[in-house]
């Protein structure tokens, strides 16, 4: 284990652009409630920090996916309404109870045991319902729907009804229209709730979309929601590193693990204390790009454990020194075209943030 000295790199998280993510959601999908997805630690931006950011932006609702997860939210926010989206594994029962944490319901079996729960609180327990309307994941078939009556639901609050969609990120294509009509469809005989499809990308889909509460996750924290259109989100994350080391290259050779970036004399490499253990993407090598003095210069080689290099040879002789800052992710597009070029998806990049960055939170505005 290492000291907890500052890590050489920094990961700043602007918490201020998470508080107004929200909002622009909000207005956007009024008069649809807007929650806070905040599974997978905020999709490794940290829940402890995010969350209070968002709840003092005026979000009520939050999404998590494990029970631990809603455990942990529930000491940081007592008055939050908290749903579990792993729903009612055996054994959760009492810490889903006991820390009034909402269980996203996937299957008659946990609708029965939530029923049974709830007769041995001797209290009503409040539950979400989630329909399978093509995702094929989690959640009750239309025939599994159509089965349940009035006593499905003893004892219980149904709070919420939801699906999620497929392919919300790309709004012509006709699987949204038709997940949308299947969710009218299987809400048919439920008892009346207030209604949820849209992920990120869905509230984007429009009023048919938004329905009665919308779930963003990716788009608080800054990814494009729109993608091929501009994105309509402030950045979130910053991620910057000083240069170690510069090359001046005097003969042919080549730069990294496997030789796959030749250098010709005159070129000039520059080495960063970042590496795939950080959860830079491996596959960035020789695909992505970093930014030093606004000038975007290739990463040179495979991207290893600890280290990243850069072919900075575009820049002028001497302006990059040890000590000089590149910036991996910046930028209203920099986690996008980070994912793109690695060949993965912002959700990817978020969550395998590394925990040897030194991480600075810009701290939220005061709530309004
Ligand atoms: C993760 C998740 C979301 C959030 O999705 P984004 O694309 O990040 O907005 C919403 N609903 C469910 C069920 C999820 O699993």
């Amino acid at each position: 284990m290492s000291e907890p000295l500052p890590g050489p790199a920094r990961l700043e998280i602007d918490l201020a652009a998470v508080a107004a993510n929200w909002r622009a959601l909000a207005a956007l999908a009024a008069p649809a409630v807007v929650a806070g997805v905040v599974k997978a630690d905020a999709y490794g931006l940290g829940a402890a920090r995010v969350a209070p950011a968002l709840w003092a932006a005026g979000c009520r609702d939050f999404f998590v996916a494990r029970a631990g997860e809603g455990v942990a939210l529930r000491r940081i926010l007592p008055g939050a309404r908290i749903f579990v989206l792993d729903g009612l594994l055996p054994g959760t029962e009492q810490p889903l109870a006991g820390h009034r944490l909402v269980p996203v319901l996937n299957q008659p079996d946990e609708l029965a045991r939530w029923r049974v729960a709830a007769a041995q609180a001797g209290r009503r327990l409040p539950a979400a319902l989630q329909l399978d309307t093509g995702m094929c994941r989690l959640g009750f078939s239309a025939a599994q729907a159509a089965a349940l009556d009035e006593s499905s639901f003893e004892g219980l609050a149904i709070e919420l009804v939801m699906s999620h969609p497929v392919i919300a990120e790309e709004a012509g294509h006709p699987l949204n229209e038709r997940q949308r009509q299947r969710f009218a469809a299987m809400r048919h005989g439920l008892p009346a709730a207030p209604a949820s499809l849209a992920n990120s990308s869905g509230i984007f889909l429009g009023r048919g979309f938004q329905l009665d509460l919308c779930r963003p996750g990716v788009a608080l924290y800054g990814a494009n929601p729109t993608p091929g259109r501009p994105n309509p989100m402030r950045p979130v994350v910053r991620l910057e590193a000083p240069v170690m080391q510069v090359h001046d290259i005097v003969e042919e050779g080549s730069v990294g693990y496997g030789a796959t970036w030749p250098t010709r004399p005159g070129a000039r490499i520059a080495t960063l204390p970042v590496g795939y253990a950080d959860g830079y993407p491996r596959s960035a090598g020789n695909q992505a790009t970093a930014r030093i003095d606004g000038v975007e210069v290739p990463v040179a080689g495979r991207v290893s454990m600890d280290l990243t290099t850069l072919d900075v040879s575009s820049l002028p002789e001497g302006a990059v020194r040890p000590g000089s800052v590149a910036e991996l992710i910046g930028g209203p597009d920099g986690l996008d075209r980070l994912a793109d070029a690695a060949g993965t998806i912002p959700y990817e990049i978020l969550t395998r943030l590394g925990a040897r960055y030194e991480r600075c939170y810009l701290d939220a505005e005061a709530p309004a």
